[in-house]
């Protein structure tokens, strides 16, 4: 069966493009019935971040992806360990690796290397001044057997000659030269694994049959390749995805905006949303359909067909998607999720569930459809909605100006407007009615429906763009729109 990894380095945050793996990871399982793990490995200890590992099974959960094995948050939100095959967490695996690199010792397929730091620092520096490929040059290969109590590494023993080549399922075909793969450094001088010794390590022992990473993995491979045959494993499949860059070809930075899943989180993009976009990073059906849900992506993902060009991740796009989810959504669950929002910006106090919150009279279904089909994110919407909960509104008179009309005629405008308005009986203060009243009084008195309109909306929202007046005035309610209005007025 199938078994695909999501292996992360709790360095702080999630980066979109660890989500992007973690997906297509999860996807192909998925796709071919298979599971997935997630295994930490924090064995570069000097990046470790504290707090890391939580904040990623939280981005990942809220992204929607969930593992069958390996380091998960269990209901109450604790970090638990799922499998037979674990630890899943490589700093409490040192006791494995120190069997397995023995078994390599032992074969010969390994050696100890006492070169110091200042030697190999020397040899870097004299073999680039000679412009030749920079890497250990095999002094300690054959030491066999020193028994000295100096400190030191275990390395590899890369034959000299051939080439390690794998087939790639998104590249094809990919070979290296033996000669210039370095003798990698297997054991670090405080003993614990360097990355591909127990990535190959953990990968073999928990049973994992694909491997799909990043591009920047690639010339990684060989070395775990070779890695692999000392060992007399067999290697897993392989597939390296394109890298993410930016609108202006840049790999994504933090510099450059935001990158982590959190940040996405807080801004208001559903998640999916964001799976949906990033799903089609690199990959699609090749018809012209956009919208997929993860269910629907399960099924229909192939890895065959992700692209070998980098993926440009395009905002824009990723702003009409959330635009799209969040128009399909229906009103409820859209109030719902824009509760933690409606908190944050303190218009709202609650307890964040649904149809708890604390004010009076705030009808969170009403205003967030105001909102609905316009906004591209949670915060989006929540700031636009923003004019609904003000007491009193901050404008310059004369943006209630329409066109070529006059403050005057705005002024002569609202106030009979008024009067109709306050006509309408409280039961019947609803969108339809307000349209049709105030139509039929445009009509009777043949204005144009700018002069009227166009000044109605502003003293409602005091924006220059929003929803429509009528909708803004069924939210708002009868006695709000006059007093709004009637402010409108005061200042002409
Ligand atoms: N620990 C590596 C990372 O954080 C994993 C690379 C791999 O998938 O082999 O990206």
């Amino acid at each position: 069966m199938i078994k695909t990894r999501f292996a992360v380095s709790p360095t702080g945050f999630l980066h979109i493009g660890g989500l992007r793996a973690a997906l297509f990871q999860y996807l192909f399982a998925k796709s071919q019935g298979g599971t997935i793990l997630l295994r930490i490995e924090d064995t570069d200890r000097e990046r470790f971040v504290e707090g890391a590992v939580e904040n990623l099974l939280h981005s990942l959960d809220w992204a929607g992806i969930k593992f069958d094995e390996g380091v998960v948050l269990d209901n109450s939100s604790n970090i638990v360990q799922n499998g037979d095959n674990g630890p899943y967490i490589q700093s409490e695996r040192l006791k494995i690796y120190q069997e397995h690199i023995k078994t390599l010792l032992d074969s010969n397929k390994a050696y100890k290397c006492y070169c110091t730091k200042e030697r190999l620092d020397e040899l870097r520096k004299s073999q680039e001044l000679n412009k030749q490929p920079t890497g250990y040059d095999g002094k300690c290969r054959d030491l066999n057997g020193s028994n000295t109590n100096d400190p030191f590494i275990i390395r590899l023993k890369v034959p000299e000659e051939g080439i390690t080549e794998f087939q790639d399922k998104i590249r094809g075909k990919v070979s290296f030269d033996n000669k210039l793969i370095d003798d990698q450094v297997l054991i670090k001088a405080d003993g614990f694994p360097t990355y591909h010794f127990a990535v190959v390590v953990d990968d073999h022992l928990m049973g994992v049959t694909d491997v799909i990473r990043g591009d920047e993995w690639v010339s990684s491979t060989p070395k775990h390749i070779l890695l692999y045959s000392a060992f007399d494993w067999p290697a897993p499949n392989y597939a390296h995805i394109p890298l993410l860059i930016n609108e202006k070809k840049q790999k994504l930075s933090k510099r450059h905006g935001d990158v982590s899943v959190e940040d996405f989180k807080e801004k208001g993009y559903l998640p999916e949303a964001l799976i949906n976009f990033i799903a089609l990073l690199g990959w699609n059906t090749g018809d012209d359909r956009e919208i997929f849900s993860l269910q629907e992506l399960e099924k229909e993902f192939n890895i065959e067909q992700v692209g070998k060009a980098a993926a440009v991740f395009d905002r824009t796009k990723l702003d009409w998607y959330n635009k799209q989810y969040i128009m399909k959504l229906d009103t409820n669950s859209l109030a719902d999720r824009a509760i933690p929002f409606f908190v944050n910006t303190g218009v709202v106090k609650g307890s964040g569930e649904m149809g708890k919150w604390g004010n009076e009279g705030i009808d969170l279904k009403k205003i967030v459809k105001l909102e609905q089909g316009r906004a591209s994110t949670l915060v989006e919407l929540v700031e636009n909605v923003g004019f609904v909960f003000a007491d009193e509104l901050n404008y310059e008179p004369e943006l209630l100006v329409w066109k070529k009309s006059t403050r005057e005629d705005a002024k002569d405008k609202l106030e009979e407007l008024l009067q109709i308005l306050e006509l309408i009986p409280e039961e019947g203060w609803n969108q339809e009615n307000l349209q049709k009243m105030v139509f039929d009084w445009i009509k009777e008195k043949s204005y144009s429906t700018g002069d009227v309109l166009w000044p109605m909306r502003v003293t409602l929202s005091g924006q220059k763009n929003s929803p429509g007046p009528f909708e803004i005035a069924n939210v708002l309610g009868k006695n709000n729109t006059i007093s709004k209005m009637k402010h409108g007025i005061s200042i002409l």
